[in-house]
């Protein structure tokens, strides 16, 4: 398939898997139809790379879904002045609709050789603001903190503590919570000591590994 044809793909993508859904924000669109998914999806899925759904990109770990991709990045409400954590950076696709939305992200990946493949393509797309780190991002990543959004792409058994340690006042955590099969989307803010929540969407995360993780 030519750029050109990707470039058609990416348009349909936006139009019938995510405006139709309700996510408006012409800001998330724009960004949702320049990134070049397919670039993030392993070359056996190529195919796949605009389908309305999550693929496998090795190690048993999964690019989510372009539609979840943009309803977690749309409940941030990022207006591009923010330091954004995402823990679990997979593909680095996700990472990459942050970096065009915010000042600047840190996305930290359990499974090195994910960590070295995310962090070989977003160089070569030109990425500059997107701090890629190898670790448990169950801990956070104390050195940026603190956050004004937490994106986390893996299903936690709850809120790690240190997530919320690392949220800057008035800041907002997107995660999925639930069983390892089954979770829902759970969006947090910080209002000084205390914290709000709300239970959002259901999902189906690949679980998250690590200290405040499932053993
Ligand atoms: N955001 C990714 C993307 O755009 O491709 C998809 C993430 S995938 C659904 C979940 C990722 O979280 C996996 O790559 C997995 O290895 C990673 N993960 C699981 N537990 C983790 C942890 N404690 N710290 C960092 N990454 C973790």
């Amino acid at each position: 398939m030519t750029e050109e044809e990707y470039s058609q793909e990416r348009k349909r993508m936006v139009v019938e898997q995510i405006a139709s859904r309700g996510l408006r924000d012409p800001r998330l669109l724009a960004v949702m139809e320049a990134v070049p998914r397919h670039r993030f999806v392993p070359l056996d899925h190529l195919n796949w790379a605009y389908a309305d759904g999550p693929l496998p990109i090795g190690f048993g770990q999964t690019i989510s879904q372009p539609y979840i991709v943009a309803f977690m990045t749309d409940a941030l409400h990022l207006i591009g002045s923010e330091r954004v954590l995402e823990v679990g950076t997979g593909s680095g696709y996700q990472a990459a609709i942050l970096g065009q939305l915010a000042a600047e992200v840190h996305t930290i990946e359990f499974i090195p050789e994910l960590s070295a493949q995310a962090e070989k393509v977003l160089q070569e797309l030109g990425f500059t603001n997107i701090h890629i780190h190898s670790g448990d991002g169950s801990l956070g990543w104390l050195e940026a903190a603190p956050y004004d959004s937490i994106l986390v792409a893996a299903a936690a058994p709850r809120l790690p503590q240190p997530l919320m340690d690392q949220l800057a006042e008035g800041g907002r955590i997107i995660l999925p919570v639930g069983s390892r099969g089954f979770q829902q989307l759970e969006i947090w803010e910080r209002r000084g000591k205390k914290f709000k929540h709300e239970a959002s969407i259901p999902v189906a995360f690949v679980p998250l590994r690590g200290e405040h993780g499932w053993r």
